[in-house]
């Protein structure tokens, strides 16, 4: 399967900002002269006072990351002001609500005003320049007036997902110290109201810190106001000007602290500043999707994920793009919703995550041709490997076989895509990341430290800086340095495994410490489950090791059905012989277990290290679960754990 290639289609590669061979020329110089080749990238911004410093980089001692270091900029002015003269009456966003009924433009003018408002009621409530604002509203356009009104005033924000609980929410307001919490009366998703005024009200009785609750409302349901702490948005802001001067920053100061999604442990607070940050975005935003004049651009990503920050706003903003905010679920009112905005709006880039895919995948073909996406051009992935089935389903079902699908790894301490596709440069293989952008330079290494070449596979570093990385974890230097550069001294370690190819494609095997050690032969996690995807009554698997006597570690897969099919043990042994037969004897699974649902993080992640946990017996010992989106779904696999006696 990994052999399939999908050669870059011609129209594309025509019009495309990178093509086959520039993309070999750009990246080639890129390596060899970053200085130069980020001098050059930097102009795409207007900066207030022209950087003449590009890089100062050290992965060893103390760690330090600078970019653009002498230069002053506005990040909300980048991605607003620049853009009034040519764009003023250009769609900035679209918004689409949960109800198909309701869905909005909002211009860049419009977009001007509303961001130039909300920061004067930041501004009014005492929040200064450096002051860190917690942001916990719904997919509504007022995030992102919240988070451009921050960047405007020199404030740091850190973006909370809507669906975390208030104990998730008061952790991550006391280790900001945030002074102000933006919220909404209630969300609305699929239909369903999430209260999270009342949640926030929960949180905030445990983070003194937060003096002013700005308050948006979106259904009108009854809650509490705490007189001298909470407003309303719309009492207040309408009294304000829509005028707000842009602060000047430097390109090191701090735009936003975001927590990691937390599958491998405890969430981490990864900063990013301004400069290099949004010039990486946009410059990626531009080149992996191939944005073009006169696109829709629809990344569905929330804006309390880093793919909400860099490609639902920052990233397309700064390119004066039109991008689409939706407030709903790809299921809601059915199973078609994804397509039918996609007809609606005529989207011609669409971004999503391999968890979207495989739940839409599982009800079949049906839902998707009903719809047209005729305006369909570039498809996207991001957040997990995407499995070859799920990738051949996206690009055959979904793009009708006619749109590059563009496969992004990145991470929240990246700020933006690192191995990608380009899609007019870069031939596709289903399954794989192919090969890194500019200025990126990707190594594998062994556990003792030792680079590896050619075809091989190991721990995924990144040799050198790219103005996107992330510069500390906020509070926490020590772990900045301990979790990302002290397992590999001289590298930034990403904590995923990689295998790379003969064609030099690159293709993420799992996080490492998922990592199998069976009888002594080393086995991601990604190619099983992928195996399993395969099979065509499976919707989606996730595979772990657990002790085992004689090998070491023995496979242990977790393997949810398509709907309407029943788990028999004739199928359990079918499964068993299609991977020994699409893998090797040595990856088939002993145990099988079949999950009516997996524990995923509120982002869709599946949460391998509580199936670890399950697989070995240990489920009183799960570590932090805060961050799971469906806390039953665990009880349930407990209770029904294999028996292995
Ligand atoms: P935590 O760091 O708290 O454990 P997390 O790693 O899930 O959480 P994110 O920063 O949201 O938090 O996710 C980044 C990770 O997602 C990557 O390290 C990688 O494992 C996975 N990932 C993202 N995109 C891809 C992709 N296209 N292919 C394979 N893996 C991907
Ligand atoms: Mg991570």
């Amino acid at each position: 399967m990994s052999d399939q290639l999908f050669p870059v289609p011609e129209a594309i590669a025509a019009k495309a900002w990178v093509n086959e061979a520039t993309y070999n020329a750009q990246y080639d110089r890129s390596l060899k002269d970053p200085e130069g080749f980020w001098r050059e990238h930097g102009q795409r911004l207007d900066w207030i006072k022209p950087f003449t410093k590009v890089k100062d980089v050290s992965f060893k001692g103390d760690v330090h990351i600078r970019w653009f270091y002498d230069g002053t900029l506005n990040v909300a002015a980048n991605c607003i002001d620049r853009h009034l003269e040519k764009r003023g009456n250009q769609t900035a966003i679209i918004w689409e609500g949960d109800d198909p009924n309701e869905s909005r433009n909002i211009t860049y003018k419009e977009l001007h005003g509303e961001v130039g408002r909300m920061a004067n009621l930041l501004k009014a409530q005492g929040v200064k320049k450096g002051d860190r604002v917690t942001i916990y509203l719904p997919m509504i356009p007022e995030a992102a007036y919240a988070m451009l009104a921050c960047a405007r005033i020199g404030a740091i924000h850190s973006v909370v997902f809507g669906g975390f609980s208030p104990d998730s929410l008061a952790n991550r307001l006391q280790d900001c110290g945030s002074t102000c919490l933006i919220t909404a009366d209630e969300g609305l998703r699929g239909g369903k109201k999430v209260p999270l005024k009342k949640n926030a009200d929960e949180a905030l009785k445990a983070s003194p810190s937060v003096k002013s609750v700005i308050v948006v409302k979106r259904t009108g349901s009854p809650i509490a106001m705490e007189a001298g702490r909470d407003v309303w948005y719309h009492e207040e802001a309408p009294k304000l000007s829509t005028d707000c001067p842009p602060e000047e920053m430097n390109a090191e100061d701090p735009l936003f602290i975001l927590y990691t999604s937390g599958s491998t442990g405890k969430p981490k607070g990864v900063l990013h500043t301004t400069g290099g940050y949004l010039a990486y975005t946009s410059l990626t935003h531009q080149y992996v999707f191939d944005y073009q004049e006169g696109d829709v651009y629809w990344c569905t990503a929330d804006v309390g994920w880093v793919t909400g920050h860099s490609y639902l706003l920052y990233g397309p903003l700064a390119n004066g793009a039109t991008t689409l905010m939706f407030e709903g679920v790809p299921n809601y009112p059915d199973n078609s919703r994804f397509w039918q905005v996609i007809d609606k709006h005529k989207v011609s880039i669409f971004y999503t995550a391999p968890t979207a895919i495989r739940a839409l995948m599982r009800e079949g073909e049906e839902p998707v041709k009903k719809t047209s996406r005729a305006s369909l051009r570039i498809l996207g992935s991001v957040g997990e490997p995407i499995n070859p089935e799920a990738w051949l389903w996206y690009h055959r079902v979904v793009g009708n076989s006619k749109c590059p699908i563009v496969d992004t790894w990145w991470q929240t301490e990246t700020g933006g895509i690192l191995i990608t596709p380009l899609p007019g440069a870069i031939a596709a293989k289903p399954g794989s990341a192919t090969k890194p952008f500019f200025g990126v330079q990707p190594v594998l290494l062994d556990n003792d430290g030792k680079v590896l070449s050619g075809a091989t596979e190991g721990s995924l570093c990144l040799a050198d800086s790219w103005p996107g990385q992330m510069r500390t974890v906020y509070g926490d230097h020590q772990r900045f340095i301990e979790t990302y550069f002290a397992t590999f001294p001289g590298y930034y370690f990403s904590g995923d495994g990689c295998r790379r190819d003969e064609d030099g494609y690159y293709w993420i095997t799992g996080r490492v410490d998922d990592v199998l050690n069976v009888s002594g032969h080393r086995m991601g996690t990604a190619e099983i489950e992928s195996a399993l995807v395969a099979h065509p009554k499976v919707a989606e698997a996730a595979v772990v090791g657990y002790p085992h006597d004689i090998k070491g570690q023995g496979i242990y897969a977790y393997v949810t059905l398509n709907a309407g099919e029943t788990p028999t043990e004739e199928l359990r042994k079918e499964l068993v012989a299609w991977v020994r037969k699409e893998i090797g004897p040595i990856a088939s699974p002993d145990l099988i277990q079949w999950a009516p649902g997996l524990p995923k993080t509120r982002s869709g992640k599946i949460m391998r290290r509580i199936l670890r946990k399950i697989a070995a017996n240990e489920h009183n010992a799960l570590g932090d679960t805060s961050t799971l989106a469906d806390p039953a779904v665990v009880g349930d696999l407990v209770d029904n754990r294999m028996n292995r006696g």
